[in-house]
């Protein structure tokens, strides 16, 4: 029989999203990154050193935690994957590391990156510092001001912030003029592309450096449950890289459930949402074929939500396939409603949550957690950079 794969294939698919629909001047750039990424990321001099960063710089395995009140107060067995204990608080490292490894073998000097909110940007602005590479992060004029300490951690780390003033001043506008920079300058610069969006390959690459989250999953989950793998696994997603790693080795095992939590903002119908895969329709963004909010002339609709790593209008291939083919299912989650579990993670086990991650906790609310079942929640970052937000938002009850 032939099982639907949830893998890309050989031509950058999966089923009918991803691709890469590219402007004919970048087809140079793609075409040396698509020829090269598998051998080189599968050799074993990038696998050795790959291994010795996340372990000795990122500080992974990261642990799988027994969240007992959590589970106390829902009902059943919640682990929480700590990505947030990452060096730079969040899952993004995975993915930089990889790609500045994989830029040196390519023989790249010059790093470009996008960067909305500003967590990618300090990524990639970190691993340059130590790679001795020279860094470029394109940021919209309004997010430099919106986000003015993911700045100066930048500049510190050595990177070059390059405002962007055309559109809207955001995160669409940065990804233009990065591209637009990799176009004049195919030689000697790598892109870093901070999701499992863009053209093919970044998705299945950014999924890949990723996959070390279900990797060791599946050795903390045998330790900790006697199986390899959970009955539900939850994650936020924005461009999707965090749920994307967090899946990858439960992909084909359909006894593990996957719920992809997305950002509804003030409500899917709200007008201000970033519900991408509920409110979206087939169209083309940044080079992949996907799901992605536009209106009737096709035209990008501005997404909404608290959170600035969800605010994005579209989603990485390979979630568009994993909803229509309805291997995942997609919850929708309120500002109001991840405020609430930011709180309620807080006080119950101690871990302050970024805003993205809080809506993944904010969907145990919406699902039926049975009291023998294994959730694993990827706890993708960690909350100092929403200390405003937060205290600026107190829930009115807990
Ligand atoms: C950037 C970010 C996200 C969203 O990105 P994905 O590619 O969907 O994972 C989620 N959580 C945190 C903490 C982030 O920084």
């Amino acid at each position: 029989m032939n099982k639907t794969s949830y893998n890309v294939d050989k031509k950058g698919f999966y089923g009918p999203y991803g691709g890469a629909y590219i402007p004919e001047m970048l087809y140079p750039n793609i075409k040396e990154l698509e020829e090269k990424y598998l051998g080189i990321i599968e050799s074993e001099s990038f696998r050795t050193e790959f291994h010795y960063l996340l372990r000795d710089y990122v500080g992974r395995p990261t642990p799988l935690y027994f969240a007992k009140r959590l589970s106390d107060r829902y009902g059943s067995n919640i682990f929480l994957k700590r990505e947030d204990l990452n060096h730079t608080g969040a899952h993004k490292i995975n993915n930089t590391v990889g790609q500045i490894i994989l830029a040196r073998h390519l023989g790249k000097h010059r790093i470009i990156a996008e960067t909305g909110a500003g967590q990618h940007g300090v990524a990639t602005a970190t691993v340059c510092a130590r790679a001795g590479l020279n860094c470029i992060v394109y940021m919209g004029a309004l997010d430099v001001e919106r986000q003015a300490p993911n700045v100066r951690k930048m500049q510190m780390l050595g990177a070059e912030v390059i405002p962007v003033h055309s559109g809207n001043k955001t995160l669409k506008d940065a990804t233009n003029q990065a591209i637009r920079d990799w176009i004049n300058n195919p030689v000697d610069t790598h892109y870093i592309i901070g999701s499992v969006v863009g053209p093919h390959p970044y998705p299945d690459m950014v999924t890949r450096f990723q996959s070390v989250i279900s990797e060791e999953m599946k050795v903390q989950l045998t330790e900790k449950t006697g199986r390899d793998y959970p009955d539900v696994i939850m994650a936020c997603v924005g461009g999707g890289s965090n749920a994307a790693g967090a899946y990858y080795h439960y992909l084909h095992n359909e006894q593990v459930r996957l719920l992809s939590v997305e950002a509804a903002g003030k409500g899917v119908d709200s007008g201000e949402s970033a519900a991408t895969s509920t409110l979206g329709s087939d169209g083309i963004i940044h080079g992949s074929r996907t799901l992605l909010m536009q209106d009737v002339d096709g035209q990008i609709t501005e997404p909404y939500s608290i959170s600035a790593g969800l605010d994005y209008p579209g989603v990485g291939p390979i979630h568009a396939w994993l909803k229509m083919s309805g291997r995942a299912e997609i919850i929708n989650v309120t500002d109001d409603e991840a405020l609430h579990a930011a709180y309620l993670l807080s006080k119950l086990e101690g871990i302050i949550p970024a805003l993205e991650t809080a809506h993944a906790v904010a969907a145990l609310d919406h699902v039926k957690p049975d009291p023998e079942q294994n959730i694993v929640i990827n706890l993708s970052g960690r909350g100092d950079k929403d200390m405003e937000a937060y205290t600026e938002n107190l829930p009115n009850k807990i």
